[in-house]
């Protein structure tokens, strides 16, 4: 058996004894509240995103100073970094424009009864300049708060000056190989705990997620959900098969684990070290490619985070009687692709940066307040539709550079994990 299929069926499983203890009011009795759903399933759930998180800054690092000292020249960092950085802005806006327009047309959220008692307090939420200055920060200080675009930044200046730094230069980058290799093996070794720990957050996240809540907001749940499942299957696969003329077929059957863990830890963050490992071992990109664009992606491009913003926008907008206008709605389209760029690649951030769209075009912050009970499984899923477009992106940028191993990715069991 290989880990993704143990992974999903532990999923599934985690996933209807979460049901059943809901269903049967079970959760509520303090016992099982107390140790089992907030004791062990936390405990053991968190501790493998920890692990996984624990990777992250080192692996970033290590594996985009390796990339960057592999490619040599400036000039090509510069061109996948610019073609990137337009497909990722391009994916975004087409999510967007999907979101909304299909958000308009049926309604949701018209009639919508809103509730009295929303007690939604505003977090605070990164300003577009804010995003911008944070690029450059003093590396240990990045490394520590996890700040991603200063990891990735310093990382690519470091490797850039070590091509250039001579004999020293080829010591530094000897260790930091080798060095990479050790933590593949980490991350390999951490993720063969992945179906116990996927089991118990969804027991734990089904446990608590009221069936009534997404009865009430059925319109809201169903249209973000098909929307997502609507930009995974067949947008993603459109622009692959037009830019690249890769099989999305292939694509999205190897996406699999990766997609089975941004699922379980609802976090593009968390999942960097699974989807680096399959878009270079199972679909063929070259590392030094990858060690950027999949880094930069978990922490940019949020294609399902943007679909979620859009719709809520528009529902929150109908629920409480507002009318948009042609430039507010224009306005949302720029706000999200902003606030999904500014948005962290950890759980419910897209919810924080939401507050900026709101705020935008002058709809109360508090509408958060009725989508948040049932937004848990849609931040699931919508970073599940996240790192697949980071992936799909890379795969179509490495294959415009000549980085891709087409053998690799043709190959079904090219970087399989087997049990
Ligand atoms: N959880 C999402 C991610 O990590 C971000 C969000 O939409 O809340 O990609």
């Amino acid at each position: 058996m290989t880990l993704t299929k143990k992974i999903i069926v532990f999923m599934v499983v985690g996933a209807l004894l979460g049901l059943a203890l809901n269903l049967t009011g079970l959760n509520n009795h303090e016992l099982v509240d107390q140790y089992v759903v907030n004791g062990l399933f936390y405990v053991i759930g968190q501790l493998f995103i920890l692990s996984l998180k624990m990777m992250v800054v080192p692996l970033v690092f290590v594996s985009l100073f390796c990339g960057t000292t592999a490619l040599r020249d400036p000039a090509m960092l510069g061109s996948i970094g610019g073609r990137t950085l337009a497909f990722y802005l391009m994916t975004t806006a087409i999510a967007l424009g999907i979101a909304i327009s299909f958000a308009l047309l049926i309604g949701v959220g018209l009639g919508a009864e809103i509730p009295t008692d929303i007690n939604y307090v505003p977090k605070e939420s990164k300003s577009f300049v804010a995003v911008i200055l944070s690029i450059i920060d003093n590396p240990v200080k990045a490394m520590a708060e996890g700040n991603l675009l200063a990891v990735i930044m310093f990382s690519i200046l470091l490797g850039l000056s070590a091509t250039m730094a001579g004999k020293a230069g080829e010591q530094v980058i000897d260790f930091f190989k080798s060095f990479n290799e050790v933590i593949m093996k980490l991350v390999m070794l951490i993720m063969h705990f992945a179906p116990y720990a996927v089991f118990a957050i969804l027991a734990k996240v089904f446990a608590e997620l009221g069936v009534d809540a997404i009865k009430t907001l059925s319109g809201y749940f169903f249209t973000v959900l098909g929307l997502l499942i609507f930009h995974a299957l067949v947008v993603y696969p459109l622009l692959l098969k037009l830019f690249s003329g890769l099989s999305p077929l292939t694509f999205l059957k190897k996406m699999e684990s990766a997609v089975t863990f941004a699922f379980g830890t609802s976090s593009s963050n968390a999942t960097i070290p699974v989807t680096l490992r399959t878009v270079t071992e199972r679909l063929g990109v070259n590392k030094s490619v990858a060690s950027f664009t999949i880094p930069f992606g978990a922490t940019i491009n949020m294609d399902g985070t943007a679909i979620m913003q859009g719709v809520a926008t528009v529902f929150i907008a109908n629920a409480y009687g507002v009318d948009l206008t042609t430039t507010q709605l224009m306005m949302v389209v720029l706000m999200a692709t902003m606030a999904s760029i500014g948005s962290a690649g950890v759980p419910s951030a897209g919810l924080v940066m939401l507050q900026g769209v709101l705020l935008q075009v002058g709809l109360p912050i508090e509408g958060i307040g009725i989508i948040l009970g049932i937004d848990r499984l849609l931040d699931m899923t919508r970073t599940a539709v996240n790192i697949t477009g980071d992936a799909a992106v890379t795969c179509i940028v490495a294959k415009s550079q000549g980085q891709f191993d087409q053998a690799i990715f043709d190959d079904p069991q090219a970087g399989v994990i087997k049990e």
